[in-house]
């Protein structure tokens, strides 16, 4: 059994880095400029000279260049033990033999990992990652997404097919780290993913993402926390970079 001190970094949007113990793993990395900056984890950008050292599993959800950026192929050199698992919709050109293509609702198990995904409500997939026990939740494009200026039926389908794979992700609780998204182009509606999510299903921490950089969505979240309890598991991002230690225990 692993050490439960666990490290997040905030890459941006809805990019994560975690290490946990001698495994690393990567998540919709696609920002990879830091202006004026050293180019290093601590400003939200990943060089793979930094983690070699470690197991590195690199995961993309969805071919839109908010979550995958080509770039993340070029770390293979450098990490050549490296694991990708891509979403099935990556283009054909990207997909080299060493790459994981992963469709909605399939499984990959290899010694102490175990990669689950879920069918977005938009494009690709959702990940629940296991390692060592340690149950690891990325939404990608997975959300309830409301739209005010939609017709009624377009949004009622929508809620229906997120609640339905939440209720495909339960049995699966309870989860140490969750990525749900919150954005804020949503309005009034930001909230209700996440919100839902975390009343169905027992998260023990949970970070927001999708949130284009717009960091005053950590106050909203907060101020909704007062009316849905759940909501205080959701960490408050306040900058690219940002290490979070969680003790997982
Ligand atoms: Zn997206």
């Amino acid at each position: 059994m692993m050490g439960c001190k666990t490290e997040v970094w905030y890459l941006a949007h809805s990019g994560f880095a975690l290490r946990l113990d001698d495994t690393f793993l990567i998540f919709d990395y696609y920002l990879d400029t830091c202006d004026h900056l050293e180019r290093a984890l601590a400003s939200g950008v990943i060089d793979p000279e930094e983690i070699k050292d470690s197991k590195v599993l690199i995961f993309s959800s969805h071919k839109h260049p908010d979550h995958f950026n080509p770039i993340i192929l070029d770390w293979k050199e450098k990490l050549p033990h490296s694991k990708y698992f891509l979403s099935s919709d990556i283009p054909k050109k990207y997909r080299y033999p060493w790459i994981h293509l992963m469709k909605p609702h399939e499984v990959y198990e290899d010694g102490a990992v175990k990669v689950q995904t879920f069918k977005s409500t938009d494009e690709g997939v959702a990940f629940l990652v296991t390692l060592d026990g340690i149950r690891i939740y990325h939404a990608g494009d997975l959300n309830w997404w409301h739209w005010d200026e939609e017709p009624k039926d377009r949004n009622g389908d929508m809620a229906a097919r997120f609640k339905q794979e939440v209720s495909l992700i339960q049995p699966y609780q309870p989860i140490d780290i969750a990525f749900l998204t919150a954005d804020p182009r949503q309005e009034q509606a930001a909230l209700w993913g996440m919100t839902f999510f975390l009343e169905q299903i027992n998260v023990k921490a949970a970070f927001p993402m999708h949130f284009w950089e717009d960091y005053s969505i950590n106050g909203l979240i907060h101020k909704a926390s007062a009316d849905h309890p759940q909501l205080k598991k959701v960490k408050n991002i306040s900058a690219r970079g940002q290490l979070f230690t969680l003790d997982l225990k």
